[in-house]
């Protein structure tokens, strides 16, 4: 019998396209990696941004993917949290846990982590990844959740709650606006009920993921567009809104964010901004308001989870289609055009 040394991954084209190619498989290389074998994937709006060129910090020939699940193939011989046979959740991002980044809780700028997946070192979408700093960048699997709700852990949902929820400093009875209906902003739309704003409102053109949005608990939808700003002031009787999360990541959703935030309120941004954006000091300037900017350090994933087994939150509508692993260039094409194709997260199935 021979050990097949290659697997099938999708890569970053020279051209811009993903493509499949047969890689080699990847080894331990340090005594806290682990080798994980994939077993649910998915695909991120910032896979289509590195297609794009967008990010130029990710060059041609990486293997995409930053989320999924996956079973434990091997381990470093410092590695003690997890062992052969462990089926984990892996997270976007990489904490070595002891540089000075990681022990105040930023792991998103770990030294020798943060976001590297798919990113300087190759990703998820493959049939086997290596995961650096193993212990403090994987999560068991939990019972009593779905594994398609549990690939949300990797990213949607700690970035929903972190950089939207807790950035923007969500209160009971505050009110809040999400300006972008992705997959992240639908992330933020669950996890801020957990805190009991009075209301709820979700700002996005895309009409499909406003009705997703109105089924998750939004209390008003509204179409981005030239009167949005005043919709909004019509719902809050002049005042505003307390929170606003920005997750789109353009001007003028990020214009729409600085008119509608209320006094002493706070705009929270998480949209990934490829260029600059006009800051409204001449009307704000008096008006006490913070404006938040942040990257994900996954420190809830452990409590999302908790909440996932609890039955307290349930991302599964987020996800719409499942493909197998064969079928990762369609998966891309839909994911490519999600609103003709009303699609929200796509699934990887490496199983099927
Ligand atoms: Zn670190």
């Amino acid at each position: 019998m021979t050990i097949p040394t290659t697997m099938r991954a999708l890569v970053y084209g020279d051209k811009g396209a993903p493509v499949v190619e047969d890689r080699p498989r990847p080894q331990i290389l340090a005594p806290t990696d682990a080798i994980v074998q994939m077993v649910k994937g998915t695909i991120c709006g910032t896979d289509l941004h590195i297609l794009k060129g967008d990010v130029a910090t990710c060059s041609p020939g990486r293997i995409l993917g930053h989320e999924g699940i996956g079973l434990v193939h091997a381990t470093g011989a410092s590695v003690t949290t997890f062992k052969p046979g462990d089926r984990v959740i892996i997270s976007c991002i990489t904490s070595c846990m002891s540089c000075e980044y990681c022990r105040k809780g930023l792991a998103s700028h770990c030294v020798d982590g943060g976001w590297v997946l798919g990113h300087t070192i190759d990703g998820t979408q493959a049939e086997y990844v290596r995961i650096p700093h193993a212990d403090g960048s994987l999560h068991h699997v939990i019972s009593g959740a779905s594994e398609a709700a549990q690939v949300m852990c990797s990213d949607v949902l700690p970035t929903g709650f972190e950089c939207g929820v807790l950035s923007g400093r969500v209160k009971p009875g505050s009110s809040v606006a999400i300006v972008g209906g992705g997959p992240v902003g639908l992330g933020v739309m669950l996890t801020t009920q957990l805190y009991s704003p009075s209301m709820l409102i979700m700002i996005t053109r895309d009409q499909n993921r406003l009705k997703v949005a109105a089924s998750l608990g939004a209390t008003h939808c509204i179409t981005f567009g030239p009167n949005a700003a005043e919709e909004v002031m019509a719902l809050t009787g002049g005042r505003g809104v307390d929170a606003v999360i920005e997750a789109a990541g353009v001007p003028g959703t990020f214009d729409l964010c600085q008119e509608i935030v209320a006094v002493g309120g706070t705009i929270a941004n998480l949209g990934v901004h490829g260029c600059k954006v006009d800051l409204h000091l001449d009307k704000l300037w008096h008006k006490n308001i913070s404006i938040t900017t942040s990257l994900v350090d996954t420190v809830s994933t452990g409590m999302l989870l908790k909440l996932m087994g609890s039955g307290k939150i349930n991302p599964e509508a987020l996800v719409t289609h499942t493909f197998r692993f064969a079928k990762m260039l369609d998966a891309y094409s839909t994911f490519g055009s999600a609103a003709k194709h009303e699609a929200i997260k796509v699934l990887i199935d490496f199983e099927s």
